[in-house]
């Protein structure tokens, strides 16, 4: 007997990410396909977990969050985003910026509701929307740079849009949306009253002197934005599972009885370590690591273009697409195996971050690795694929 499966079934497959990341173990490979920081956590946060744990705090928290770590959360806003939250009622914790995405996703969308993202996208937002039978709609940005050509915005608005999905600093393209195209966007949201639904869980990790524009920092985005960001990458804690959203109140209300509904509540002991990392790190904590992965950039980005996988140079996150299309192989698949055969280094096909064929050129590698692993990709690069 085969038990009948839900229609969203159907259009559920292994990522790509997760799939190249098995190839790479099979060959024993540097995965820099996955978004994983190896970097260490901090001190404070692993001592406030345990200290937590310690202490007796392992049981079920409130739907929206330890007071601790909303209150945490409302300080660092006021510092970087010049918020002012009630953290009573405008700010939820969830499970990372993923489960807070999707609790926002379940209290503003239904189905059939259009949503625009930019692409290339981050494969999970294409996927939540898919399970929640909304409709995306892509917006191509425009390469090299991938900048915001604001025609082709408006005209992919129908009157079943609902919102926007702003991921800056992007996945994949390192793209940091600037205040100009922030505007465009405002003014598109404004006219067609449509909700924006941010993604900034790279907001520290920008380059070449650039600020992250928070998008709820833009006058005319301030009342129909929902910020969402979380601790997973700038603590190097992606398995705690911890992210935030926050909004008016009347937004965040249904959509914590939603993460509820999914995930009661986020680990107890581990938002009072990502609390105290909050309250206690200073600006100089993530001016270090926002340098340290500039660093890494040009050194990986100069190992690619030395062997004539041209990269887009990316100007936040940790990631970058680079040109393989001279590359044997009849699609970014075969090229991006030839990658790993050739070298031991895993990356992503372009073509998981768009829609058509456009990424067949393209692929992705993380360069967020310990120093040493990624001097050991570049050399393997070198040595694999030069001349
Ligand atoms: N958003 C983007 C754009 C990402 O690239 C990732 C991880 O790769 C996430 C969210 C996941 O965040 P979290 O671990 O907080 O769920």
């Amino acid at each position: 007997m085969r038990i009948r499966k839900s229609q969203r079934c159907a259009g559920i497959s292994q990522s790509q990410i997760r799939a190249m990341t098995r190839e790479c173990q099979r060959v024993e490979g540097i995965n820099m396909a996955q978004g994983i920081c190896d970097l260490d956590v901090p001190d404070c946060v692993i001592a406030g977990a345990r200290d937590a744990m310690d202490a007796g705090a392992n049981i079920y928290t409130a739907p929206e969050g330890t007071p601790e770590l909303r209150e945490a959360v409302a300080a660092k806003l006021s510092r970087t985003h010049g918020l002012d939250l009630n953290p009573n009622s405008e700010i939820m914790i969830s499970a990372g910026a993923t489960g807070a995405f999707y609790a926002v996703c379940l209290a503003l969308l239904d189905p059939g509701d259009e949503v625009i993202l930019f692409e290339p996208y981050y494969g999970y937002h294409v996927s939540t929307l898919h399970s929640l039978g909304c409709v995306p709609r892509y917006v191509r940005l425009q390469a090299p740079d991938w900048h915001l050509a604001p025609a082709a915005l408006s005209d992919a608005i129908t009157p079943a849009t609902r919102a926007i999905v702003v991921n800056t600093p992007a996945n994949p393209s390192g793209k940091v949306f600037s205040l100009e195209e922030l505007n465009v966007i405002a003014e598109v949201a404004q006219a067609h009253d449509l909700a924006v639904l941010t993604d900034e869980i790279y907001e520290h990790f920008v380059y070449d002197g650039r600020s992250h524009v928070p998008p709820v920092s833009v006058p005319a985005l301030a009342d129909r934005t929902i910020t969402i960001s979380g601790l997973s990458k700038v603590f190097s804690i992606t398995g705690w599972r911890l992210g935030y959203a926050v909004g008016p109140a009347d937004v965040i209300g249904p959509a914590t009885h939603l993460n509820d509904m999914v995930y009661v509540c986020g680990p107890s002991p581990l938002q009072l370590g990502a609390a105290r990392g909050l309250n206690e790190l200073s600006p100089d904590y993530y001016r270090a690591i926002s340098d340290e992965h500039e660093v890494k950039r040009d050194q990986f980005c100069e190992v690619l273009t030395s062997v004539g996988l041209t990269p887009h140079v990316p100007e936040g996150a940790y990631y970058v697409l680079a040109d393989i299309a001279e590359l044997p192989g009849g699609d970014d698949h075969a090229r991006a195996m030839h990658i790993l055969e050739r070298t031991g280094v895993a990356s992503v096909p372009g073509r998981a971050f768009f829609a058509d064929d456009a990424g067949v050129g393209l692929t992705r590698f993380c360069f967020a690795k310990k120093q040493e692993v990624l001097d050991e990709a570049c050399e393997r690069i070198l040595r694999g694929l030069r001349g």
